[in-house]
Protein backbone atom coordinates (compact mmCIF):
# COMPACT_ATOMS: atom_id res chain seq x y z
CA UNK A 1 0.00 0.00 0.00
CA UNK A 2 1.32 3.34 -0.99
CA UNK A 3 1.91 5.49 1.76
CA UNK A 4 1.34 9.17 1.58
CA UNK A 5 3.80 12.37 3.16
CA UNK A 6 1.31 15.11 4.65
CA UNK A 7 3.67 17.73 6.33
CA UNK A 8 4.68 15.91 9.07
CA UNK A 9 2.75 12.30 8.78
CA UNK A 10 2.20 9.76 6.51
CA UNK A 11 -0.85 8.41 5.93
CA UNK A 12 -1.97 5.16 3.99
CA UNK A 13 -3.27 5.90 0.84
CA UNK A 14 -6.70 4.35 1.69
CA UNK A 15 -8.16 4.72 5.14
CA UNK A 16 -10.68 3.23 7.17
CA UNK A 17 -13.70 5.33 8.45
CA UNK A 18 -15.59 4.48 11.43
CA UNK A 19 -18.40 6.55 10.98
CA UNK A 20 -20.67 3.60 10.84
CA UNK A 21 -19.02 1.97 13.83
CA UNK A 22 -21.76 2.33 16.38
CA UNK A 23 -24.23 0.77 14.75
CA UNK A 24 -22.55 -2.58 13.76
CA UNK A 25 -22.42 -3.56 17.36
CA UNK A 26 -18.42 -4.92 17.74
CA UNK A 27 -16.98 -5.63 21.06
CA UNK A 28 -13.78 -4.51 21.99
CA UNK A 29 -11.96 -7.86 20.80
CA UNK A 30 -14.09 -7.78 17.29
CA UNK A 31 -12.60 -3.89 16.57
CA UNK A 32 -8.90 -4.25 17.33
CA UNK A 33 -9.13 -7.96 15.31
CA UNK A 34 -10.88 -5.65 12.40
CA UNK A 35 -8.24 -2.67 13.01
CA UNK A 36 -5.51 -5.85 12.83
CA UNK A 37 -6.64 -7.12 9.39
CA UNK A 38 -6.82 -3.64 8.04
CA UNK A 39 -3.45 -3.26 8.66
CA UNK A 40 -1.84 -6.84 7.35
CA UNK A 41 -3.52 -5.00 4.27
CA UNK A 42 -1.52 -2.25 4.37
CA UNK A 43 -4.56 0.00 5.68
CA UNK A 44 -3.21 1.69 8.78
CA UNK A 45 -5.05 4.96 8.83
CA UNK A 46 -8.48 5.23 10.79
CA UNK A 47 -11.13 8.39 10.45
CA UNK A 48 -12.99 9.04 13.15
CA UNK A 49 -14.93 12.58 15.03
CA UNK A 50 -16.04 13.85 18.06
CA UNK A 51 -19.61 13.46 17.19
CA UNK A 52 -19.86 9.75 15.68
CA UNK A 53 -22.37 8.28 18.10
CA UNK A 54 -22.00 11.10 19.90
CA UNK A 55 -18.19 10.31 21.17
CA UNK A 56 -19.30 6.58 21.47
CA UNK A 57 -17.22 5.99 17.95
CA UNK A 58 -13.81 7.22 19.58
CA UNK A 59 -14.85 5.55 23.03
CA UNK A 60 -15.15 1.76 21.28
CA UNK A 61 -12.06 2.79 19.78
CA UNK A 62 -10.03 3.53 22.65
CA UNK A 63 -11.73 -0.06 24.02
CA UNK A 64 -10.03 -1.77 20.99
CA UNK A 65 -6.60 0.02 21.63
CA UNK A 66 -6.80 -1.15 25.22
CA UNK A 67 -7.42 -4.20 24.25
CA UNK A 68 -4.77 -4.55 22.33
CA UNK A 69 -2.14 -1.83 23.06
CA UNK A 70 0.51 -3.27 20.72
CA UNK A 71 -1.71 -1.34 17.96
CA UNK A 72 -1.48 2.55 18.62
CA UNK A 73 2.15 2.55 17.28
CA UNK A 74 1.28 0.50 14.00
CA UNK A 75 -1.86 3.41 13.27
CA UNK A 76 -2.61 6.49 12.73
CA UNK A 77 -5.74 7.94 14.17
CA UNK A 78 -7.89 11.21 12.43
CA UNK A 79 -10.62 12.89 14.37
CA UNK A 80 -12.28 15.74 14.13
CA UNK A 81 -13.70 18.14 16.03
CA UNK A 82 -15.66 21.90 16.07
CA UNK A 83 -19.17 20.25 15.75
CA UNK A 84 -21.62 21.06 18.66
CA UNK A 85 -24.30 18.61 18.72
CA UNK A 86 -27.91 19.69 20.05
CA UNK A 87 -28.14 17.97 23.87
CA UNK A 88 -26.53 18.36 27.49
CA UNK A 89 -24.39 21.01 26.52
CA UNK A 90 -26.11 22.73 23.86
CA UNK A 91 -29.89 23.78 23.25
CA UNK A 92 -28.90 24.01 19.60
CA UNK A 93 -26.87 22.39 17.38
CA UNK A 94 -24.10 24.66 16.47
CA UNK A 95 -20.39 25.01 14.94
CA UNK A 96 -17.26 26.16 17.58
CA UNK A 97 -14.05 26.73 16.39
CA UNK A 98 -12.95 29.06 18.87
CA UNK A 99 -9.60 28.56 20.56
CA UNK A 100 -10.94 27.25 23.89
CA UNK A 101 -13.50 24.55 22.20
CA UNK A 102 -10.97 23.53 19.86
CA UNK A 103 -8.43 22.81 23.05
CA UNK A 104 -11.13 21.65 25.30
CA UNK A 105 -12.73 19.11 22.34
CA UNK A 106 -9.40 18.07 21.29
CA UNK A 107 -8.53 16.67 25.20
CA UNK A 108 -12.06 15.19 25.18
CA UNK A 109 -11.15 13.15 21.93
CA UNK A 110 -8.07 12.11 23.23
CA UNK A 111 -9.54 10.67 26.46
CA UNK A 112 -12.61 9.01 24.65
CA UNK A 113 -9.78 7.26 22.83
CA UNK A 114 -7.41 6.27 25.14
CA UNK A 115 -4.13 7.89 23.81
CA UNK A 116 -1.66 10.08 24.62
CA UNK A 117 -1.96 11.96 20.96
CA UNK A 118 -3.96 12.25 17.65
CA UNK A 119 -1.44 11.78 14.34
CA UNK A 120 -4.18 14.25 12.13
CA UNK A 121 -7.03 16.54 13.73
CA UNK A 122 -9.44 18.21 11.19
CA UNK A 123 -11.87 21.19 12.00
CA UNK A 124 -15.26 19.17 11.13
CA UNK A 125 -17.19 21.74 8.98
CA UNK A 126 -16.64 24.73 7.56
CA UNK A 127 -17.67 27.44 10.50
CA UNK A 128 -19.26 30.73 8.76
CA UNK A 129 -18.53 32.54 12.25
CA UNK A 130 -14.81 30.78 11.64
CA UNK A 131 -11.75 33.50 13.70
CA UNK A 132 -9.13 31.98 11.23
CA UNK A 133 -6.29 33.64 13.72
CA UNK A 134 -8.03 32.10 16.76
CA UNK A 135 -8.62 28.75 15.63
CA UNK A 136 -5.03 28.91 14.01
CA UNK A 137 -3.64 29.51 17.62
CA UNK A 138 -5.70 26.84 19.20
CA UNK A 139 -4.39 24.17 16.23
CA UNK A 140 -0.49 25.38 16.40
CA UNK A 141 -0.29 25.02 20.38
CA UNK A 142 -2.17 21.54 20.50
CA UNK A 143 1.25 20.61 17.99
CA UNK A 144 3.14 22.40 20.30
CA UNK A 145 2.09 20.39 23.04
CA UNK A 146 2.15 17.29 21.38
CA UNK A 147 -1.32 16.40 21.34
CA UNK A 148 -2.00 16.58 17.57
CA UNK A 149 0.81 15.38 15.16
CA UNK A 150 -0.55 17.49 12.05
CA UNK A 151 -4.03 19.16 11.38
CA UNK A 152 -6.32 20.28 8.65
CA UNK A 153 -9.69 20.94 8.29
CA UNK A 154 -13.02 19.07 6.63
CA UNK A 155 -15.73 20.46 4.10
CA UNK A 156 -13.93 23.66 3.58
CA UNK A 157 -14.43 26.09 1.05
CA UNK A 158 -11.62 27.51 -0.96
CA UNK A 159 -11.59 30.83 0.99
CA UNK A 160 -12.12 29.63 4.69
CA UNK A 161 -9.16 27.16 3.49
CA UNK A 162 -6.97 30.03 2.42
CA UNK A 163 -7.43 31.96 5.41
CA UNK A 164 -7.01 29.39 7.61
CA UNK A 165 -3.66 28.08 5.75
CA UNK A 166 -2.50 31.70 6.24
CA UNK A 167 -3.12 31.85 9.68
CA UNK A 168 -1.51 28.80 10.45
CA UNK A 169 1.80 29.28 8.46
CA UNK A 170 0.32 27.17 5.00
CA UNK A 171 0.40 24.04 7.66
CA UNK A 172 -3.08 22.68 6.66
CA UNK A 173 -2.48 19.00 5.50
CA UNK A 174 -5.18 18.17 3.90
CA UNK A 175 -9.03 19.15 3.37
CA UNK A 176 -11.70 16.23 4.29
CA UNK A 177 -14.42 16.41 1.16
CA UNK A 178 -17.06 14.50 0.20
CA UNK A 179 -16.17 13.21 -3.70
CA UNK A 180 -17.48 10.66 -6.16
CA UNK A 181 -18.81 9.62 -9.35
CA UNK A 182 -22.08 11.15 -8.14
CA UNK A 183 -21.00 14.29 -5.55
CA UNK A 184 -18.86 16.97 -7.56
CA UNK A 185 -19.03 19.70 -5.11
CA UNK A 186 -15.46 20.29 -4.84
CA UNK A 187 -14.65 20.48 -8.52
CA UNK A 188 -17.44 23.10 -8.98
CA UNK A 189 -15.89 25.63 -6.58
CA UNK A 190 -12.24 25.18 -7.13
CA UNK A 191 -11.39 23.43 -4.32
CA UNK A 192 -9.62 20.33 -6.18
CA UNK A 193 -7.47 23.06 -8.00
CA UNK A 194 -6.82 24.90 -5.05
CA UNK A 195 -5.25 21.47 -3.04
CA UNK A 196 -3.83 20.54 -6.69
CA UNK A 197 -2.15 23.47 -7.01
CA UNK A 198 -0.65 23.78 -3.98
CA UNK A 199 0.22 20.18 -3.37
CA UNK A 200 -2.36 18.99 -0.73
CA UNK A 201 -4.08 15.88 -0.58
CA UNK A 202 -7.45 16.00 0.46
CA UNK A 203 -8.74 12.81 2.19
CA UNK A 204 -12.10 11.80 0.30
CA UNK A 205 -15.25 10.82 2.02
CA UNK A 206 -18.98 8.33 0.78
CA UNK A 207 -16.23 7.25 -2.49
CA UNK A 208 -19.66 5.21 -2.83
CA UNK A 209 -21.75 8.07 -2.26
CA UNK A 210 -22.47 5.97 1.03
CA UNK A 211 -23.46 2.81 -0.80
CA UNK A 212 -26.12 4.62 -2.64
CA UNK A 213 -24.12 4.62 -6.32
CA UNK A 214 -24.84 0.83 -5.67
CA UNK A 215 -28.60 0.95 -3.82
CA UNK A 216 -30.07 4.15 -5.29
CA UNK A 217 -32.81 3.52 -7.73
CA UNK A 218 -32.35 7.62 -9.17
CA UNK A 219 -31.55 7.71 -12.61
CA UNK A 220 -28.17 9.12 -11.78
CA UNK A 221 -27.34 5.82 -10.25
CA UNK A 222 -28.39 3.68 -12.99
CA UNK A 223 -26.49 6.09 -15.15
CA UNK A 224 -23.54 5.20 -13.45
CA UNK A 225 -23.82 1.94 -12.42
CA UNK A 226 -24.06 0.96 -15.91
CA UNK A 227 -20.75 2.80 -16.92
CA UNK A 228 -19.01 1.20 -14.01
CA UNK A 229 -20.11 -2.14 -15.21
CA UNK A 230 -18.62 -1.84 -18.73
CA UNK A 231 -15.47 -0.50 -16.99
CA UNK A 232 -15.35 -3.28 -14.43
CA UNK A 233 -15.08 -5.23 -17.71
CA UNK A 234 -12.95 -3.41 -19.22
CA UNK A 235 -10.22 -3.30 -16.70
CA UNK A 236 -11.38 -7.04 -14.91
CA UNK A 237 -12.26 -5.65 -12.03
CA UNK A 238 -15.27 -5.02 -9.86
CA UNK A 239 -17.31 -1.32 -10.29
CA UNK A 240 -16.58 -0.40 -6.74
CA UNK A 241 -12.59 -0.85 -7.59
CA UNK A 242 -13.08 1.62 -10.57
CA UNK A 243 -14.50 4.32 -8.45
CA UNK A 244 -11.31 3.67 -6.51
CA UNK A 245 -9.31 3.86 -9.68
CA UNK A 246 -10.65 7.13 -10.56
CA UNK A 247 -10.56 8.68 -7.48
CA UNK A 248 -7.02 7.74 -7.32
CA UNK A 249 -6.56 8.95 -11.29
CA UNK A 250 -6.55 12.59 -10.46
CA UNK A 251 -3.39 14.29 -9.94
CA UNK A 252 -4.54 15.76 -6.21
CA UNK A 253 -3.43 12.34 -4.85
CA UNK A 254 -6.62 12.03 -2.65
CA UNK A 255 -6.67 9.10 -0.10
CA UNK A 256 -9.86 7.34 0.04
CA UNK A 257 -11.82 6.51 3.30
CA UNK A 258 -13.66 3.52 2.84
CA UNK A 259 -17.14 3.51 5.25
CA UNK A 260 -17.50 -0.60 4.64
CA UNK A 261 -17.29 -3.17 7.44
CA UNK A 262 -16.47 -5.80 5.50
CA UNK A 263 -12.54 -6.16 4.42
CA UNK A 264 -13.33 -7.91 1.09
CA UNK A 265 -14.77 -4.24 0.54
CA UNK A 266 -12.18 -2.79 2.00
CA UNK A 267 -9.17 -4.75 -0.54
CA UNK A 268 -11.63 -3.53 -3.59
CA UNK A 269 -10.62 -0.32 -2.74
CA UNK A 270 -6.92 -1.25 -2.28
CA UNK A 271 -7.08 -3.06 -5.14
CA UNK A 272 -8.52 0.01 -7.46
CA UNK A 273 -6.08 2.50 -6.26
CA UNK A 274 -3.25 0.61 -7.82
CA UNK A 275 -5.44 0.57 -11.35
CA UNK A 276 -4.06 2.74 -13.84
CA UNK A 277 -7.04 4.07 -15.64
CA UNK A 278 -6.72 5.48 -19.46
CA UNK A 279 -7.01 8.80 -19.78
CA UNK A 280 -10.21 8.68 -21.78
CA UNK A 281 -12.69 6.45 -18.73
CA UNK A 282 -11.73 9.23 -15.93
CA UNK A 283 -14.03 11.09 -18.35
CA UNK A 284 -16.57 8.51 -18.47
CA UNK A 285 -16.76 8.36 -14.98
CA UNK A 286 -16.73 11.99 -14.36
CA UNK A 287 -19.75 12.52 -17.00
CA UNK A 288 -21.71 9.39 -16.21
CA UNK A 289 -24.28 10.39 -13.98
CA UNK A 290 -25.51 13.10 -16.58
CA UNK A 291 -24.33 16.26 -14.11
CA UNK A 292 -21.37 17.29 -15.91
CA UNK A 293 -21.25 17.75 -19.59
CA UNK A 294 -18.14 18.43 -21.52
CA UNK A 295 -17.96 21.52 -23.77
P1 LIG B 1 -18.79 4.82 1.54
O1 LIG B 1 -17.71 3.82 1.37
O2 LIG B 1 -19.18 5.68 0.39
O3 LIG B 1 -20.13 4.11 2.03
C1 LIG B 1 -20.10 3.01 2.91
C2 LIG B 1 -21.48 2.37 2.91
O4 LIG B 1 -21.72 1.84 1.61
C3 LIG B 1 -21.59 1.24 3.90
O5 LIG B 1 -22.87 1.27 4.50
C4 LIG B 1 -21.44 0.01 3.01
O6 LIG B 1 -22.14 -1.11 3.53
C5 LIG B 1 -22.07 0.49 1.72
N1 LIG B 1 -21.55 -0.23 0.56
C6 LIG B 1 -20.26 -0.32 0.16
N2 LIG B 1 -20.16 -1.06 -0.98
C7 LIG B 1 -21.41 -1.42 -1.29
C8 LIG B 1 -21.96 -2.19 -2.34
N3 LIG B 1 -21.19 -2.72 -3.31
N4 LIG B 1 -23.30 -2.36 -2.37
C9 LIG B 1 -24.09 -1.83 -1.41
N5 LIG B 1 -23.62 -1.10 -0.37
C10 LIG B 1 -22.29 -0.89 -0.30
O7 LIG B 1 -18.33 5.73 2.73
P2 LIG B 1 -19.04 6.41 4.01
O8 LIG B 1 -19.23 5.39 5.06
O9 LIG B 1 -20.23 7.20 3.60
O10 LIG B 1 -17.89 7.43 4.41
C11 LIG B 1 -16.57 6.90 4.65
C12 LIG B 1 -15.95 7.56 5.85
O11 LIG B 1 -15.80 8.96 5.60
C13 LIG B 1 -16.76 7.49 7.15
O12 LIG B 1 -16.60 6.27 7.83
C14 LIG B 1 -16.16 8.65 7.93
O13 LIG B 1 -14.96 8.22 8.54
C15 LIG B 1 -15.85 9.67 6.82
N6 LIG B 1 -16.89 10.73 6.70
C16 LIG B 1 -16.51 12.02 6.91
C17 LIG B 1 -17.43 13.05 6.80
C18 LIG B 1 -17.00 14.45 7.05
O14 LIG B 1 -17.86 15.35 7.16
N7 LIG B 1 -15.71 14.70 7.14
C19 LIG B 1 -18.79 12.78 6.46
C20 LIG B 1 -19.14 11.44 6.24
C21 LIG B 1 -18.18 10.43 6.35
P3 LIG B 1 -21.33 -2.37 4.17
O15 LIG B 1 -20.74 -1.87 5.47
O16 LIG B 1 -22.41 -3.39 4.36
O17 LIG B 1 -20.28 -2.78 3.18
Amino acid sequence: MERIKMGPIELSRVIQGYWRLTSWDWSPEKLADHMNTCVENGVTTFDTAAVYGGGECERQMGKALAFDPTLRSRIELVTKVGIVPKGENAAFSHYNTTYDHVMRACRDCLERLGTDYVDLLLIHREDPCLDPAECGRALKDLQAEGLIRAYGVSNFDPWKFQALNQATGQSLVTNQIECSPLCFEHFDSGMMDLLTGTGIHPMIWSPLAGGRLFTGSDEACVKVRAVLKELAEQYGTTESAIVYAWLAYHPVKALPICGSNRIDRLLEAVRGVEIRLEHVDWYRVYTASGQKVLR
